[in-house]
């Protein structure tokens, strides 16, 4: 049986970092050393600057790389990072496809920076095929997708996106941070690139910032690999090794939270006071069988819709075990107001277009027992309807 064999749980183990080949250490030792003593002056060894290459930082390139099926992995000090230098691919004059309800950040950088370098953009509901055909441009060189999207799990078909990428030539982009390499695999779909906010699930411990690309073939790899060491946002050494921590436990950490996930989404929707909910598992999610088809499982995030701004103020305040904070993919639950956090870089009236709410709020599942995060919610959301009841009254 070679490594390539394993099962997707058993690589995040048995890998080929997973001892140290001087000393046997069973984790990647950190090393700190920015520069590299040459022992020949015309022929410089493998790592000369750290910038370029050290050693723990390329563990964890080799390992993301391995588990995404690409040909080289990149680590960049965060998922912006990676993002951003991505994007510079791309030269003035070129034009990219996006989808309409992409992480806060990254709209920031597109609308924002892009464009005084010169880069058009068009944004469309990527759901919608005959949409992304009518953005295409002749000078369309990249489609950034984003799959399940951000904050309303909409669900993006990868392989026809890059099928019609490939047709004229340009690169399919795809931010798997919400799924990782556990339950999807851009690069076997046909995307070119694969990027990560390795801040979420990947290190999974809301303890580090850090960012991931994944390239497939090697002309790219050298293309990105020459603009990571000419931009410099490169993962520091204590991170890098942080994140190959978390990886070990990738697979558990989903699994747990994924099934908690469910259970919490059909909670909530036979729930009175919830408007609507967003998690692309539940069988009457429109998108549903596509992402069953083109992943292993749904993810650990949902959304959903309270009846006002009044009473999702009211709900959070009632909350006891999740953490309200931005973020998501971490060990202990996470809620999250999207209009004020992951999407504040929004202006109101785009995140209204797209949908984004000020009633709605996001839940990323930790590893809590989900009947505690239910009884949670419910009393919160009982107390709510008593205050609502309180209210009618006085009117
Ligand atoms: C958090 C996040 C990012 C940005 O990553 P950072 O590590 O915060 O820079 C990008 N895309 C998605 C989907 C994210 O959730």
């Amino acid at each position: 049986m070679t490594k390539e064999e394993f099962c997707f749980e058993t690589r995040l183990l048995h890998n080929q970092h997973k001892m140290d080949p001087v000393t046997g250490a069973v984790s990647v030792p950190i090393q700190h050393a920015s520069t590299f003593h040459q022992f020949d002056v015309d022929q410089f060894g493998k790592y000369d600057y750290a910038r370029s290459l050290n050693p723990t930082r390329e563990a964890l390139e080799d390992v993301i790389a391995e588990l995404e099926g690409g040909v080289k992995g990149f680590a960049f000090a965060s998922g912006m990072a990676a993002i951003s230098t991505a994007f510079l691919l791309l030269s003035a004059g070129d034009h990219v496809v996006i989808t309409d309800d992409v992480y806060g950040g990254t709209f920031r950088m597109v609308t924002e920076v892009l464009t005084r370098f010169g880069v058009e953009h068009t944004f469309v509901d990527m759901t919608d095929l005959e949409q992304v055909k009518q953005a295409i441009k002749p000078n369309t060189k990249a489609f950034y997708v984003e799959t399940p999207s951000n904050p309303l799990l909409k669900v993006t078909d990868i392989k026809a996106i890059s099928s019609m990428a490939k047709e004229i030539g340009a690169l399919t982009f795809v931010d798997n941070t919400f799924l990782t390499p556990a339950l999807q695999r851009p690069l076997e779909l046909g995307a070119d690139i694969v990027l990560h906010s390795a801040t979420k699930f990947l290190s999974g411990h809301s303890d580090v910032v850090a960012g991931l690309a994944v390239v497939k073939d090697e002309d790219l790899a050298k293309r990105l690999g020459f603009l990571q060491n000419s931009f410099g946002a490169i993962l520091g050494v204590q991170d890098a090794w942080l994140v190959l921590r978390g990886l070990k436990t990738l697979s558990v950490r989903l699994e747990h939270s994924q099934k908690s996930t469910l259970k919490i989404a059909e909670f909530l929707q036979s729930h009175p006071l919830i408007e609507r909910v967003y998690y692309p598992g539940l069988d009457d999610h429109p998108h549903y069988q596509l992402q069953q088809d083109q992943a292993q499982g749904a993810g650990a995030v949902l959304s959903f819709e309270l009846k006002s701004e009044a009473a999702l103020r009211t709900f959070v305040s009632g909350v006891k075990i999740p953490v309200f904070a931005v973020s998501l993919g971490a060990v202990e639950s996470i809620l999250s107001y999207p209009a004020k956090m992951s999407h504040a870089a929004m202006p109101q009236a785009e995140r209204e277009k797209r949908g984004i709410k000020n009633s709605l709020l996001r839940l990323s599942v930790g590893l809590e027992n989900p009947d505690d995060l239910i009884k949670d919610f419910s009393q919160s959301l009982e107390q709510l309807g008593q205050n609502e009841l309180v209210l009618q009254q006085g009117e």
